[in-house]
């Protein structure tokens, strides 16, 4: 789960780690007060989206005046934003953050990320900052060292001081404000049980103080359970609805740019359903996985969710049942059909579980069902139904 920068700022504070001062705004007035309170002569507004490259893209502005604040706050809330990271379509601000503006040195990057090699948090670090990481990763990989911390020691001094230096930090000064920062952001990457932490710039402002001017922070999702602080902070505007709405149906739901809707049951046969769909030259609309033990309920949402999708022109259904019944998935089906009132071709491919019920219940409904032997030949009906439609 993602959060907004002044979210992560917050958080960040709380441990004690250097961010400007600071708060969010949802309109220009409120940002105009913020801008006030905070007082001095320039600031910055940053548009809230759950996506970097702002800066390049007009979602950064400095302002020199109170009603410039108004002005540019006025103007980026509302407005798409499109960066290389939300894809064309871009994302609609709600919210912007104003904060005191730094006088910039110097900029770094700094990362905390969950290394699945290891298995362990390791530390991305750079001298090259305020630019995409994977960019410096390209041009010049040896700007960037990775330090993977060791759970049972947790991290060491030495290693800080190592980044340091690689950062270009060799005065005491500086590397003890580095030390301080590090241990402060992975206290709080290990508390709240983040997946990724990144601050990207690190900045050395005038006078030498070091200071996060950017923040990103990525939760483990399984783990939200147990702090519901941060769980507070999921801003739904900012997921994709139809996924939030499928996550509280207890569906995993992930939209993709195809023509044909999968319902599927296990993330294992979703991906083996969407690769034999593209094996048949088709391309899959999404990936809905309802899980084991899906009630009819439940496959009637799941039926609903895929064909709200208006790009959608044929389902496939692909249960392979253990937990579940392929008598109750027929059972859902049938009922998705009458109740939704479905007009889109649907190829059904049942194993496991009472299969012979669910084959024969589909049979006798009446329905133009298109029932499938297997995954391969399920596949190939749904492309040529979709070929067919499209012809
Ligand atoms: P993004 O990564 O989405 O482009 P950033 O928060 O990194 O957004 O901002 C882009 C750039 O704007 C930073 O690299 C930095 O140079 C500048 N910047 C951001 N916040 C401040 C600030 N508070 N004061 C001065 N400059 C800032
Ligand atoms: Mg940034």
């Amino acid at each position: 789960m993602n959060i907004h920068e002044y979210q992560a700022k917050e958080l960040l504070r709380s441990y004690g780690v250097p961010v400007p001062a600071g708060n969010v705004a949802f309109s220009d007035a409120q940002a105009y007060s913020i801008a006030e309170e905070l007082g001095g002569d320039r600031w910055v507004v940053k548009a809230q989206i759950h996506a970097g490259g702002r800066g390049k893209a007009g979602g950064v502005k400095v302002a020199r005046s109170l009603d410039e604040v108004r002005k540019i706050a006025d103007e980026m809330i509302g407005m798409t934003l499109v960066t290389h990271q939300t894809g064309p379509r871009g994302r609609v601000v709600k919210r912007v953050l104003i904060e005191e503006a730094s006088d910039i040195v110097d900029e770094f990057y700094l990362g905390f990320v969950i290394d699945r090699a290891s298995q362990r948090i390791t530390i991305v670090a750079s001298a090259e900052g305020g630019v995409e990481i994977e960019e410096v990763a390209k041009r010049n990989p040896q700007a960037i060292i990775k330090e993977t911390i060791d759970p049972a020691i947790g991290l060491a001094d030495f290693q800080c001081r190592k980044v340091a230096a690689a950062m270009g930090l060799r005065d005491k000064e500086r590397m003890t404000q580095l030390v301080r920062i590090m241990k402060r952001i992975y206290r709080c990457f290990r508390d709240k049980d983040a997946l990724q932490a990144e601050i990207n710039p690190l900045a050395q402002v005038d006078g030498g103080k070091l200071i996060c001017l950017d923040a990103k922070f990525n939760f483990d999702t399984n783990a939200l359970y147990r702090h519901p602080d941060v769980n507070e902070l999921r801003d739904l505007d900012e997921e994709d609805p139809k996924e939030v709405e499928a996550s509280g149906h207890g569906l995993n739901y992930i939209a993709l740019d195809g023509d044909i809707g999968c319902i599927v049951n296990g993330a294992g046969l979703a991906m083996a359903t969407m690769d034999a769909i593209t094996l048949h030259g088709g391309r899959p609309a999404n990936f809905l996985d309802v899980g084991g033990g899906a009630s009819p309920e439940k496959v009637t949402n799941a039926c609903r969710i895929v064909m709200e999708d208006p790009n959608v022109k044929a389902l496939l259904v692909n249960i392979f049942a253990g937990i579940n019944r392929c008598d109750w998935i027929a059972t859902g089906l049938i009922q998705a059909y009458q109740t939704l009132n479905i007009e889109l071709p649907m190829v059904v491919r049942l194993a496991g579980t009472n299969v012979e019920e669910g084959r024969k219940i589909l049979e006798e409904s009446g329905l133009p069902f298109v029932q499938a032997a297997n995954l391969d030949d399920a596949a190939a009906k749904a492309v040529a139904t979709v070929k067919g439609e499209s012809a």
